[in-house]
């Protein structure tokens, strides 16, 4: 149970969070990278976020690293970087056992979250998310609703703390891919917010348009505009809202739309040996069909003895590149647990996506559409918006700030 400065305010993870005055949502819009919200402000589809300029707050923050979807959902809720809660990607390679393991539940969550502290001092929280395999980290030790988008028709009162979702809702359980998966969840907070009132409600969204769809092409203007609206009503019931996103999203083919890939661990085998090393793509997740495990940001790590600095200096010599760094160098650098870091790792450039061998990425299910993903350092930019005006001496605190600072933000720094 986390310390109490007074019965109002939580300390959580080295920070202090104020129980919110009115209704309070933090929304993370998977995959909005600030491209999408540039466009949709300039063509006039965004209105709502737009206003956020003059009547709220708007700025560029930074995600954590690797650029993925776990490890900043985690950051957010937790208010801290992958080096305290321990979450670094989606995917990993289990030291003990020589596993490749996919993140499904809170085992690796080194620490408790705000939701869950503040559920705890009598404030009524809720989370809806688009996928079932955040839902543990996301609502850990939380008391209050919390159901996965994917698995609407399911939730029970015992687990999830509602049922009849669908017909809260008013429409059946979306797809798992499909746009209708994140917008089921936005109106699922709506509902919320219109019957059982939660004071404070973290909504998260899938990020399956972004992937097929570029800023200006017509599925992503309409769903992101479905977004703007959601936002809107959300406002109209009397909440305050905040919107981030987990990371932003990068076209990574050629003019002709090849896909621009490094197979790193088939290139290091190629050099070093067979089975010198493997490569573990911490984005890899086998419920995502869009973008074939391939980001980029990739661990290596050395399945024998071998010469690190001389993989390194020939991985910086690979075209598509960006940068690459020993364990304890990125670690340092990217606040990362080291304890659960490869011996090196290698960011892909903006156009550049990295994977290990050429047989565990599957393409085809691109079909026709262009590659595009995230995980490096052309995807930290990330929107950082609220509805309600935000006290300078927050700002001045918080030149640049993080994905991460968000509910500090809405909590701590809007002026009533
Ligand atoms: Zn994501």
């Amino acid at each position: 149970m986390p310390h109490n400065a007074t019965p109002n305010t939580v300390e959580v993870n080295g920070r202090t969070y104020a129980a919110p005055k009115r209704p309070t949502v933090v929304i993370l819009v998977d995959g909005f990278d600030p491209a999408y919200l540039e466009h949709g402000i300039a063509n006039g589809t965004l209105p709502t976020m737009k206003s956020f300029k003059e009547k709220g707050f708007m700025a560029i923050a930074d995600c954590s690293m690797p650029a993925t979807t776990n490890t900043n959902n985690t950051s957010v809720v937790t208010g801290v970087p992958p080096a305290v809660h321990g979450i670094n990607g989606n995917y990993y390679l289990d030291s003990e056992t020589g596993e490749e393991v996919m993140v499904t539940d809170a085992r690796r969550l080194r620490c408790g979250t705000i939701l869950g502290a503040l559920s705890h001092v009598g404030v009524k929280t809720a989370v809806v998310t688009a996928k079932d395999k955040l839902l543990k980290v996301l609502a850990y030790e939380m008391d209050g609703i919390n159901f996965a988008a994917e698995y609407a028709d399911k939730a029970t009162l015992k687990e999830n703390g509602i049922e009849n979702v669908e017909k809260l809702v008013g429409r059946p359980t979306p797809d798992r891919y499909s746009a209708d998966l994140s917008l089921f969840v936005l109106d699922a907070g709506v509902k919320l917010l219109s019957t059982q009132r939660p004071d404070l409600m973290y909504l998260s969204t899938s990020d399956y348009v972004q992937h097929k769809h570029a800023p200006g092409e017509p599925e992503a203007d309409a769903y992101h505009q479905a977004v703007d609206k959601i936002v809107a009503s959300l406002m109209a019931l009397g909440a305050t809202v905040a919107i981030t996103a987990d990371h932003g999203m990068s076209d990574k083919s050629t003019p002709d739309g090849t896909p621009n890939v490094i197979y790193l661990e088939d290139e290091l085998n190629a050099r070093f040996g067979e089975g010198a090393v493997r490569v573990i793509c911490p984005i890899a997740d086998p419920f995502v069909r869009h973008h074939g495990a391939l980001g980029s940001f990739v661990r290596v790590h050395l399945q024998k003895s071998g010469d690190v600095q001389a993989m390194m200096a020939f991985v910086r010599t690979l075209p598509g590149v960006e940068l690459v760094l020993d364990k304890e160098t990125v670690c340092e650098q990217f606040e990362l647990p080291i304890d659960r870091e490869g011996d090196f790792a290698v960011f892909g450039d903006r156009q550049t996506v990295v994977g290990a061998r050429r047989q565990d990425h599957d393409l085809s299910q691109l079909a026709g559409h262009r590659l595009r993903s995230h995980g490096g350092l052309g995807e930290q930019r990330v929107p950082f918006l609220l509805s309600a005006p935000l006290d300078p001496g927050w700002q001045a605190a918080h030149p640049r700030p993080r994905n991460y600072d968000i509910f500090d933000a809405v909590l701590n720094g809007v002026v009533a």
